[in-house]
Protein backbone atom coordinates (compact mmCIF):
# COMPACT_ATOMS: atom_id res chain seq x y z
CA UNK A 1 0.00 0.00 0.00
CA UNK A 2 1.40 3.43 -1.21
CA UNK A 3 0.78 5.44 1.87
CA UNK A 4 1.08 9.04 -0.16
CA UNK A 5 0.56 11.59 2.69
CA UNK A 6 4.63 10.68 3.69
CA UNK A 7 5.47 11.87 0.48
CA UNK A 8 3.06 15.28 0.00
CA UNK A 9 0.60 16.24 3.45
CA UNK A 10 -0.68 18.49 1.26
CA UNK A 11 -2.61 15.66 -0.87
CA UNK A 12 -6.53 16.25 -0.19
CA UNK A 13 -7.34 12.99 -2.78
CA UNK A 14 -5.61 10.49 -4.58
CA UNK A 15 -7.99 7.42 -6.84
CA UNK A 16 -7.17 4.04 -5.45
CA UNK A 17 -8.32 0.37 -5.94
CA UNK A 18 -10.09 -1.26 -3.30
CA UNK A 19 -7.86 -4.37 -2.28
CA UNK A 20 -9.63 -5.70 1.06
CA UNK A 21 -13.25 -5.07 2.75
CA UNK A 22 -13.78 -6.45 6.09
CA UNK A 23 -15.57 -6.01 9.85
CA UNK A 24 -12.47 -4.00 10.47
CA UNK A 25 -12.47 -1.40 7.58
CA UNK A 26 -11.71 -0.77 3.89
CA UNK A 27 -8.43 -1.53 2.48
CA UNK A 28 -7.08 0.38 -0.84
CA UNK A 29 -3.55 0.11 -2.87
CA UNK A 30 -2.83 3.48 -2.10
CA UNK A 31 -4.08 5.86 -0.10
CA UNK A 32 -3.96 9.76 1.42
CA UNK A 33 -5.68 9.03 4.61
CA UNK A 34 -2.95 9.26 7.88
CA UNK A 35 -3.96 6.49 10.30
CA UNK A 36 -3.90 6.90 13.86
CA UNK A 37 -0.40 7.15 15.84
CA UNK A 38 2.90 8.92 16.95
CA UNK A 39 0.07 11.01 19.18
CA UNK A 40 -2.10 12.02 15.97
CA UNK A 41 -5.39 11.15 15.09
CA UNK A 42 -6.57 9.27 12.14
CA UNK A 43 -7.86 11.00 9.23
CA UNK A 44 -11.69 11.24 8.56
CA UNK A 45 -13.25 12.08 4.79
CA UNK A 46 -15.06 9.76 1.82
CA UNK A 47 -14.53 7.54 -0.21
CA UNK A 48 -16.13 7.90 -3.50
CA UNK A 49 -17.38 5.38 -5.81
CA UNK A 50 -17.85 5.87 -9.49
CA UNK A 51 -21.31 5.92 -9.26
CA UNK A 52 -20.95 9.56 -7.38
CA UNK A 53 -22.31 7.76 -3.99
CA UNK A 54 -20.06 8.39 -1.00
CA UNK A 55 -18.60 6.16 2.16
CA UNK A 56 -18.17 8.24 5.10
CA UNK A 57 -14.42 7.22 6.80
CA UNK A 58 -14.69 7.93 10.37
CA UNK A 59 -11.28 7.03 11.29
CA UNK A 60 -8.10 5.54 9.96
CA UNK A 61 -5.96 3.18 11.95
CA UNK A 62 -2.82 1.17 11.14
CA UNK A 63 -3.11 -2.40 9.89
CA UNK A 64 -1.34 -5.57 11.28
CA UNK A 65 1.05 -5.48 8.27
CA UNK A 66 3.45 -2.33 8.55
CA UNK A 67 2.46 0.01 5.91
CA UNK A 68 -0.95 -0.95 5.49
CA UNK A 69 -4.39 1.00 6.65
CA UNK A 70 -7.57 0.54 7.33
CA UNK A 71 -10.40 2.71 6.63
CA UNK A 72 -13.06 2.45 9.34
CA UNK A 73 -16.27 3.57 7.73
CA UNK A 74 -19.40 5.12 9.86
CA UNK A 75 -22.28 3.67 10.74
CA UNK A 76 -24.59 1.79 8.11
CA UNK A 77 -22.57 3.01 5.30
CA UNK A 78 -22.22 1.44 1.95
CA UNK A 79 -19.64 -0.68 1.46
CA UNK A 80 -17.42 -1.47 -2.11
CA UNK A 81 -16.38 -4.48 -3.85
CA UNK A 82 -12.89 -5.48 -4.05
CA UNK A 83 -11.35 -4.41 -7.50
CA UNK A 84 -13.61 -1.14 -7.36
CA UNK A 85 -11.99 2.06 -8.23
CA UNK A 86 -12.50 5.31 -5.47
CA UNK A 87 -11.69 8.65 -4.77
CA UNK A 88 -10.54 8.38 -1.45
CA UNK A 89 -10.57 11.95 0.24
CA UNK A 90 -9.76 13.22 3.16
CA UNK A 91 -11.63 15.79 5.50
CA UNK A 92 -9.01 18.60 4.58
CA UNK A 93 -9.99 21.36 6.86
CA UNK A 94 -9.55 19.00 9.90
CA UNK A 95 -6.20 17.97 8.65
CA UNK A 96 -4.87 21.09 7.89
CA UNK A 97 -5.38 21.98 11.67
CA UNK A 98 -3.89 18.73 12.63
CA UNK A 99 -0.72 19.55 10.70
CA UNK A 100 -1.05 22.88 12.16
CA UNK A 101 -0.24 21.68 15.59
CA UNK A 102 1.28 18.58 15.02
CA UNK A 103 4.17 21.15 13.83
CA UNK A 104 3.79 23.50 16.77
CA UNK A 105 4.08 20.21 19.27
CA UNK A 106 7.79 19.93 17.58
CA UNK A 107 8.78 23.71 18.49
CA UNK A 108 7.71 22.99 21.89
CA UNK A 109 9.67 20.58 22.42
CA UNK A 110 12.69 22.43 21.12
CA UNK A 111 11.36 25.11 23.71
CA UNK A 112 11.79 23.20 26.72
CA UNK A 113 14.94 21.43 26.75
CA UNK A 114 13.40 18.24 28.95
CA UNK A 115 12.41 14.93 27.90
CA UNK A 116 9.06 14.59 26.37
CA UNK A 117 7.26 11.51 27.92
CA UNK A 118 3.82 12.02 26.01
CA UNK A 119 1.76 14.02 23.74
CA UNK A 120 -1.10 14.38 22.29
CA UNK A 121 -2.35 16.47 18.85
CA UNK A 122 -6.21 17.00 18.53
CA UNK A 123 -8.61 19.16 16.72
CA UNK A 124 -7.73 22.60 17.75
CA UNK A 125 -5.47 22.13 20.05
CA UNK A 126 -2.68 19.77 21.39
CA UNK A 127 -0.30 19.16 24.10
CA UNK A 128 3.03 17.27 25.21
CA UNK A 129 4.04 16.14 28.87
CA UNK A 130 7.67 17.20 30.05
CA UNK A 131 9.77 14.97 32.40
CA UNK A 132 10.82 18.20 34.30
CA UNK A 133 10.62 18.77 37.94
CA UNK A 134 8.07 21.86 39.51
CA UNK A 135 10.05 24.22 38.00
CA UNK A 136 8.89 27.80 36.66
CA UNK A 137 7.49 27.29 33.39
CA UNK A 138 6.38 30.79 32.60
CA UNK A 139 3.18 30.73 30.40
CA UNK A 140 2.85 34.13 29.26
CA UNK A 141 6.68 34.16 28.26
CA UNK A 142 6.29 30.62 26.36
CA UNK A 143 3.79 31.99 24.59
CA UNK A 144 5.62 34.44 23.39
CA UNK A 145 8.64 32.58 22.16
CA UNK A 146 6.28 29.97 20.85
CA UNK A 147 4.93 32.65 18.17
CA UNK A 148 8.11 34.03 17.84
CA UNK A 149 9.35 30.51 16.45
CA UNK A 150 6.39 30.36 14.29
CA UNK A 151 6.42 33.81 12.70
CA UNK A 152 9.71 33.12 12.02
CA UNK A 153 8.60 30.88 9.27
CA UNK A 154 11.26 28.47 9.63
CA UNK A 155 11.13 25.50 6.81
CA UNK A 156 9.98 22.04 7.73
CA UNK A 157 11.41 19.08 5.67
CA UNK A 158 11.55 15.65 5.93
CA UNK A 159 14.17 12.96 5.25
CA UNK A 160 15.38 9.23 5.86
CA UNK A 161 18.02 8.06 7.67
CA UNK A 162 19.15 4.20 7.95
CA UNK A 163 18.55 2.44 11.72
CA UNK A 164 21.96 2.51 12.26
CA UNK A 165 22.73 6.09 11.45
CA UNK A 166 19.92 6.93 13.75
CA UNK A 167 21.24 3.96 16.37
CA UNK A 168 25.12 6.41 16.43
CA UNK A 169 22.47 9.92 16.86
CA UNK A 170 20.74 8.67 20.01
CA UNK A 171 20.63 12.54 21.06
CA UNK A 172 18.05 12.61 18.39
CA UNK A 173 15.48 10.85 20.13
CA UNK A 174 13.56 13.55 22.70
CA UNK A 175 10.38 11.36 23.32
CA UNK A 176 10.77 8.31 26.03
CA UNK A 177 7.81 6.86 25.54
CA UNK A 178 7.03 7.17 21.48
CA UNK A 179 10.08 5.43 20.47
CA UNK A 180 10.40 5.56 16.10
CA UNK A 181 9.22 2.69 14.48
CA UNK A 182 13.09 0.84 13.48
CA UNK A 183 13.24 -2.53 12.21
CA UNK A 184 12.35 -1.69 8.68
CA UNK A 185 15.77 -0.54 7.71
CA UNK A 186 14.88 3.14 7.88
CA UNK A 187 13.56 6.52 9.67
CA UNK A 188 11.69 9.36 8.81
CA UNK A 189 13.97 12.81 10.22
CA UNK A 190 11.42 15.54 10.32
CA UNK A 191 13.65 18.82 10.54
CA UNK A 192 12.30 22.21 11.68
CA UNK A 193 15.28 24.05 9.65
CA UNK A 194 17.08 26.01 12.71
CA UNK A 195 15.02 24.60 15.39
CA UNK A 196 14.23 20.83 15.49
CA UNK A 197 15.63 17.68 13.93
CA UNK A 198 13.72 14.32 14.83
CA UNK A 199 12.29 11.34 13.87
CA UNK A 200 9.05 11.33 13.32
CA UNK A 201 6.28 10.08 10.79
CA UNK A 202 3.51 12.24 11.06
CA UNK A 203 2.15 15.53 8.65
CA UNK A 204 3.44 18.69 8.83
CA UNK A 205 2.99 21.80 7.46
CA UNK A 206 5.56 23.29 4.94
CA UNK A 207 6.55 26.74 6.66
CA UNK A 208 6.21 27.06 10.54
CA UNK A 209 4.13 30.43 9.68
CA UNK A 210 1.30 28.41 8.46
CA UNK A 211 0.34 26.96 12.26
CA UNK A 212 -0.96 30.85 12.75
CA UNK A 213 -0.85 32.05 16.22
CA UNK A 214 -0.82 29.81 19.00
CA UNK A 215 -1.44 30.13 22.53
CA UNK A 216 0.00 28.23 25.91
CA UNK A 217 -3.89 27.56 27.57
CA UNK A 218 -2.64 25.66 30.87
CA UNK A 219 0.24 24.33 32.00
CA UNK A 220 -0.39 21.41 34.55
CA UNK A 221 1.37 19.42 37.25
CA UNK A 222 0.70 15.94 36.49
CA UNK A 223 3.26 14.24 39.47
CA UNK A 224 6.32 14.73 40.86
CA UNK A 225 8.10 14.58 37.40
CA UNK A 226 5.25 15.75 34.81
CA UNK A 227 4.64 18.95 33.56
CA UNK A 228 1.72 18.71 30.46
CA UNK A 229 1.72 22.41 28.33
CA UNK A 230 -1.76 22.55 26.98
CA UNK A 231 -1.74 25.10 23.36
CA UNK A 232 -4.68 26.02 21.31
CA UNK A 233 -4.63 27.36 17.62
CA UNK A 234 -6.06 30.81 18.02
CA UNK A 235 -6.97 30.82 14.61
CA UNK A 236 -9.05 28.74 13.73
ZN1 LIG B 1 5.98 15.27 13.77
Amino acid sequence: MDLLFRQDAYLRECTAIVTGVDAEGIRLDQTVFYPMGGGQPGDSGQLILADGRAIEIADTLKDQEPNTVRHVPAADQPLPDVGAQVTARIDWARRHRLMRMHTCLHLLSALIKGDVTGGQVSDGKGRLDFNLPETVLDKEQLTRDLNALIAGDHEVRSRWISDEELAAKPELVRTMSVKPPTGQGQVRLLEIVGVDLQPCGGTHVARTGEIGRVEISKIENKGKMNRRVNIALIDL
